[in-house]
């Protein structure tokens, strides 16, 4: 059994079919990869599996439970999380207190049995060792609006990691980074897999093709083809229809070209 399945998920906005019947399965342990022109209904797609979208059609469903009713905090308790947009970090808070919050909100009951003090160490602990998992042990004191961008995203993936996701949903992690901080975020993502499912969407193909396991095309909010790289490098219409209106250009272009 696949660990999460879409099926059949359908939403409008007014006359336009933005997500058109996509069934989607993530294996456990998988990056699968969405990639597809701009507007093709990758974003929401996302938001359509994280709950921040009602579905007109079809269900969510993780590891046999369907999700389709919950709100996204209740889905992030059975495992799902999702890489929120810069704007979740709270700026004027240090990298520190960022991931306690991000730890208490998702600990649910855990830490109440504790005396205070001991809840205290046990949610600092808890964040130091997220911000290790990421790269950030140096960072902790740092107001979080002071970091590089690259550096953000790196504490916006363990905002994510701190609820202990099963899969975990990545919108455009690589977005505005320059080729070191990417470089930087594609070898986080990788060392994420042991621990959790990815569902990656990303526009720089070279990330796309070095990560996933599995690649997903959605066209006009519909799955055109998935498969391995090799597969869908070989498909014969998605480079031309991945482009959109640009003139067909090899998907092995260099990240530089494809931006
Ligand atoms: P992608 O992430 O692949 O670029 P989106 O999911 O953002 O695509 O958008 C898919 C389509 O749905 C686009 O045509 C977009 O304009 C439209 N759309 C997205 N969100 C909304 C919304 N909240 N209201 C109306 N139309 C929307
Ligand atoms: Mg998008």
């Amino acid at each position: 059994m696949s660990l999460f399945r879409a099926e059949g998920l359908v939403k409008r906005f007014g006359g336009l079919l933005a997500t058109d019947h996509v069934d989607l399965a993530v294996e456990r342990g998988e990056i699968h990869a969405l990639i597809g022109p701009n507007g093709a209904g990758k974003s929401t797609l996302v938001n359509l599996i994280s709950g921040l979208l009602a579905a007109d059609a079809g269900r969510v469903v993780l590891d046999g439970v369907d999700l389709t009713a919950l709100a996204p905090h209740q889905r992030s308790r059975h495992g799902l999380a999702r890489c929120f947009q810069i704007t979740s970090v709270f700026r004027n808070d240090s990298v520190r207190d960022n991931l306690m919050l991000a730890v208490q909100a998702q600990s649910g009951s855990s830490f109440r049995c504790l005396a205070r003090r001991d809840a205290e160490h046990a949610l600092q602990q808890r964040a130091e060792a997220l911000a290790q998992r990421v790269g950030l042990t140096e960072m902790l004191d740092r107001n979080a609006g002071t970091l590089p961008h690259g550096v953000q995203k790196r504490l916006d993936v363990a905002l994510a990691l701190a609820s202990r996701p099963r899969l975990l949903l990545l919108d455009e992690p690589m977005a505005g980074m320059g080729p070191e901080d990417s470089a930087q975020m594609v070898a986080l993502i990788r060392s994420l897999a042991s621990e959790t499912a990815i569902l990656l969407i990303e526009h720089d193909m070279d990330a796309v093709f070095e990560l996933a396991d599995r690649i997903s095309v959605l066209v006009y909010g519909k799955v055109l083809t998935s498969g391995d790289a090799a597969h869908v490098r070989g498909h014969p219409e998605v480079q031309s229809v991945y482009l959109g209106t640009e003139a067909p250009a090899p998907l092995t272009r260099r990240r530089e070209a494809v931006r």
